[in-house]
């Protein structure tokens, strides 16, 4: 068997060698084959690139337009993606998340709570783990947690998974989906393959997923921050579970270390979960020692009153508005990045009231600011790096107040991934001590 792999980053390197295992020859496809396709009009070419080749495996992010998948369909080849493919070889039950934001934080949240089971336990996935790199040494025994993108679920057809999760929808990646139907078409599909032993489990705080609830085979059960559900629910600082025959309660929420409301639901999702996985109720309580995930409101350091914080992974705008709702005191707010082909309209039309100060770079910067201008914000600052923007911040932040990197966008233009744009902020606070310009201006404040 010959298989043809696109995209050479860690998912197509990892599927290589997964392959190599099964006795699959593979190659990856030329970079000049996947984005621009000239060679592909050459027949001769074509027929000696696809010939004996019984299936093209894609990484997640290739796009579904890419020329070399468009004339790989005219051949009628079989695509699948690295993520379905691995996915088919996995033993053991499988719990997936999907959502537009808080897969990451909810499935590592899962993984700390399972630790403790005595059984191994596989996270992979969306979260920087190819399913590919564990998928043929899992056994029946196991449990794999797995974060799922709308990339990967795009055109999945096989993904059987015992529990899967939907933590909410709005608009993202429409710039790779181009409409919102497709996008939400996507995210139902983690529940396409589920049977009438399995789970599905829905935010039901979320109106754009209540109105697309999918269609399954799986029992329903539904988790809420604001109202009693058949499933997991909060009440009296507690979380409790309700199976429509009975209530029980499941763990406290006193001393979680979690900031902000969308990270209540992302723990009622992942105790909901475990505890239909398990039904162990012990291994609940150890939520109030889970620190969260770094770059995602993540406290870096406090400076003369002044608290940073690095949310780098709010690379969507409601992601920066929750980061928003999660502080009561003034916000110094560093937005900006590449352009998403985001309408930053809906960042301002909610008026955050506490953002004091909104300072942008990036390719967005003057979107954002317009957007900002048309919605009556006055205390907009356009800078042209992330280290201006910062200092700039801590110059015009107050004590009590903070300042927090939630960009809204992705991070392409400036910097490798969204880790490298938070590893240089948390760089940049902790070098502000020596920065004698920063030290001036903070003595400045602190006197006003
Ligand atoms: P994902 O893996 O889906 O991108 P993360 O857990 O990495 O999600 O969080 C990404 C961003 O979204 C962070 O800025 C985080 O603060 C924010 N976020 C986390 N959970 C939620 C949620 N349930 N609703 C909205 N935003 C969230």
């Amino acid at each position: 068997m010959k298989a043809l792999i696109l995209g050479n980053g860690k998912s197509g390197q990892s599927v290589f060698l997964m392959l190599e295992k099964l006795g699959i020859t593979a190659q990856f496809a030329s970079s000049e084959d996947i984005n621009s396709g000239e060679n592909l009009k050459d027949e001769e070419y074509t027929d000696r690139l696809f010939q004996g080749l019984s299936f093209i495996v894609t990484s997640p992010g290739i796009s579904p337009s890419s020329p070399i998948l468009k004339t790989a369909k005219k051949h009628k080849i079989k695509i699948i993606g690295e993520f379905e493919f691995a996915t088919t070889f996995l033993k053991g039950d499988i719990i997936s998340v999907t959502g537009t934001n808080g897969k990451t934080t909810t499935v590592s949240l899962i993984n700390f709570l399972l630790r403790n089971i005595g059984k191994t336990v596989h996270i992979g996935g969306n979260i920087g783990i190819p399913v590919s790199s564990f998928a043929l040494s899992s056994k029946k025994e196991d449990i794999s947690v797995l974060e799922v993108s709308s990339f990967q679920l795009n055109n999945i057809k096989k993904l059987k998974t015992h529990i899967s999760a939907i933590l909410n929808i709005t608009p993202d990646h429409l710039n790779y989906h181009k409409t919102m139907k497709n996008y939400i078409r996507a995210k139902q599909n983690i529940t396409k393959c589920q049977t009438k032993k399995d789970y599905l489990l829905l935010n039901a705080d979320d109106e754009l997923l209540m109105k697309n609830i999918p269609k399954t085979k799986a029992k329903i059960l539904y988790f809420s921050t604001k109202t009693k559900v058949v499933g997991c629910y909060v009440k009296k600082e507690s979380i409790y579970f309700n199976d429509n025959f009975k209530e029980e309660k499941l763990v406290s929420l006193k001393n979680i270390k979690l900031v902000g409301s969308h990270n209540i639901s992302n723990i009622l999702c992942a105790v909901l979960a475990v505890y239909l996985e398990t039904k162990n109720k012990d291994l609940l309580c150890e939520i109030c020692n889970f620190q969260g995930v770094e770059h995602r409101i993540e406290y870096v350091k406090n400076i003369n009153g002044i608290s940073f914080f690095n949310d780098s992974k709010a690379t969507n705008i409601s992601s920066t508005l929750v980061a928003l709702s999660s502080f009561k005191c003034g916000i110094n707010l560093i937005l900006g990045g590449s352009d998403k082909g985001y309408d930053f309209d809906e960042l301002f039309a909610k008026n955050p009231k506490n953002v004091k100060n909104i300072v942008i770079f990036g390719q967005t910067k003057q979107k954002i600011a317009n957007s900002a201008k048309k919605f009556g914000y006055k205390n907009i600052h356009i800078c042209k790096t992330l280290g201006e923007s910062t200092i700039l911040c801590f110059n015009l932040a107050k004590c009590g107040e903070i300042v927090l990197l939630s960009p809204a966008c992705a991070s392409f233009d400036q910097f490798k991934d969204f880790e490298e744009r938070g590893a240089v902020f948390k760089k940049i606070v902790e070098e502000i001590n020596v920065n004698e310009n920063a030290l001036t201006s903070c003595k400045k404040n602190k006197q006003v």
